[in-house]
C-alpha cells in the first residue's frame, strides 16, 4: 500500500507522526510519500496548491491528512475543499462514539454552500447554495448502506426555510424507501441541541456540506473536544483521512495537541484498506493509556503531544506483537 502525507499547516504536523507510526506498526510494508501543501507553502512560494499536486495526489492509494489553514481572504482558495472537489471524494464519514452512544455523521462534501459559486461586488457577496440528484442520491446511498447495517437514518436538513433542502429531504427519503432503511428527520438547528441531550438516539446521520460540518464539530462536545474525533473522506476512486479538526493556530508548535483524532484517522484509513482490526487495536491502545491517567490538556492531563503518543504507539506496538 502507498499513503502521501500531507501534514499542512499549525499543528498537522505536530499530530501526524503519531498518525503515521499507527500505520507503520500495524502495515510495515506500507511507502509513505510527503506532499507540502497548504498556507506554509503559500507564503514561502505564493502556491498552497497546484494541478500536478493533484494528479499526484490520485496516484496514492490513500491520503493521510493533518489540516491547513485557510485565511479568510478574498483571493485563496481552501486546499482541502479543492482536494475533495477534485478527487471527488463525495462523502464525508465522521463517527462520534462514548458512553451509551455510537452514531456517524455523513456529510454531503462536494457540492453546497462550499462549491465556490460565488460573486463579491462592492456593496454585495453572494454565495450559491446548489444541490444537485447526482450528488444527493450518492450521498444519501452512502449513508442508508451504513444505516442498514445500523439502525436508523436521520436525515438533517432545513427543509422548513431551503427550496434546496426540500429537494435534499426528498431524495434521502426516497433512497431510504429503496433501501428498507428506517428514516427520521430533523431540523439541523434542532438537531444540533437534540444531539447533545439525547445523543443515544442518533445512529446514522445524512446531511448537507456545511450543516455537516457544523454538526461534527458540535458532537465533539459528546467526547471533550476536537482532538479526538477522525474523519474520512470517501470517494468511488480516491480516499482521504484526517482529523475532523483544523490547523488549530492557538495552540500550534507547543507540543500540546491531542494527536487521538489524527491516530484515529490513520486506523479509519488502514480499515478501508483491509484491516478490519485496526480501529480496535488502537482503541485498546488509546483506552490503555488514558486508564493510566497519560491525558493531553485537553482532557484535563500534562502530557505532551510526543509523550502521549509513545505512550498510546508502545501500547499499540505491544498489543500487535501479540497478535
Ligand atoms: P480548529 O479545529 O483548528 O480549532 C478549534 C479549537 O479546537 C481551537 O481552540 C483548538 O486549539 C482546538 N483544537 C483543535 N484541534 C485540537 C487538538 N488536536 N488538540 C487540542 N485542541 C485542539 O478550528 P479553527 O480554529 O476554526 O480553524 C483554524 C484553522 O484551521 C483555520 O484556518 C481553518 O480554516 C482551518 N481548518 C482546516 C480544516 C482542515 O484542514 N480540514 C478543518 C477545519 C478548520
Amino acid at each position: 500500500m502507498n499513503v502521501t502525507i500531507v501534514a499542512g499547516d499549525g499543528i498537522g504536523p505536530e499530530v501526524i507522526p503519531a498518525a503515521r507510526a499507527v500505520i507503520e506498526i500495524i502495515r510495515p510494508e506500507t511507502s509513505f510519500f510527503d506532499v507540502e501543501l497548504g498556507y506554509g507553502r503559500w507564503q514561502r512560494t505564493g502556491e498552497a496548491i497546484t494541478d500536478e499536486d493533484i494528479s499526484l495526489l490520485a496516484t496514492a492509494d490513500s491520503i493521510l491528512f493533518g489540516a491547513v489553514t485557510t485565511p479568510p481572504a478574498p483571493d485563496y482558495r481552501s486546499v482541502i475543499v479543492r482536494i475533495r472537489k477534485e478527487l471527488d471524494l463525495y462523502a464525508n464519514v465522521r463517527p462520534v462514539w462514548g458512553a451509551g452512544f455510537d452514531l456517524i455523521v455523513v456529510r454531503e462534501n462536494t457540492e453546497g454552500l462550499y462549491s465556490g459559486i460565488e460573486k463579491i461586488e462592492a456593496d454585495s457577496a453572494c454565495t450559491l447554495r446548489c444541490i444537485t440528484r447526482k450528488g444527493s442520491e450518492r450521498i444519501a446511498r452512502y449513508a442508508c448502506t451504513l444505516a442498514k447495517k445500523r439502525r436508523v437514518l436521520t436525515i438533517g436538513h432545513k427543509a422548513n426555510v431551503l427550496k434546496s433542502d426540500v429537494f435534499f429531504r426528498g431524495i434521502c427519503i426516497s433512497e431510504a424507501e429503496r433501501a428498507g432503511v428506517q428514516v427520521r428527520e430533523c431540523y439541523i438547528d434542532a438537531l444540533c441541541l437534540d444531539v447533545l441531550l439525547r445523543p443515544e438516539t442518533y445512529d446514522v446521520i445524512v446531511t448537507t456540506n456545511m450543516f455537516g460540518d457544523i454538526l461534527s464539530d458540535v458532537t465533539a462536545y459528546l467526547v471533550g473536544g476536537l482532538g479526538l474525533l477522525p474523519s474520512g473522506n470517501i470517494g468511488t476512486d480516491h480516499a482521504l483521512f484526517e482529523p475532523v479538526h483544523g490547523s488549530a493556530p492557538d495552540i500550534a508548535g507547543r507540543n500540546i495537541a491531542n494527536p487521538i483524532a489524527a491516530m484515529r484517522s490513520a486506523a479509519m484509513l488502514l480499515h478501508h484498506a483491509g484491516e478490519p482490526a485496526a480501529c480496535g487495536l488502537l482503541e485498546q491502545a488509546v483506552g490503555m493509556t488514558l486508564d493510566a491517567g497519560t491525558k493531553t490538556r485537553d482532557l484535563g492531563g500534562t502530557a505532551g503531544t510526543q509523550e502521549f503518543a509513545g505512550a498510546v504507539l508502545s501500547r499499540l506496538r505491544a498489543l500487535v506483537s501479540r497478535q
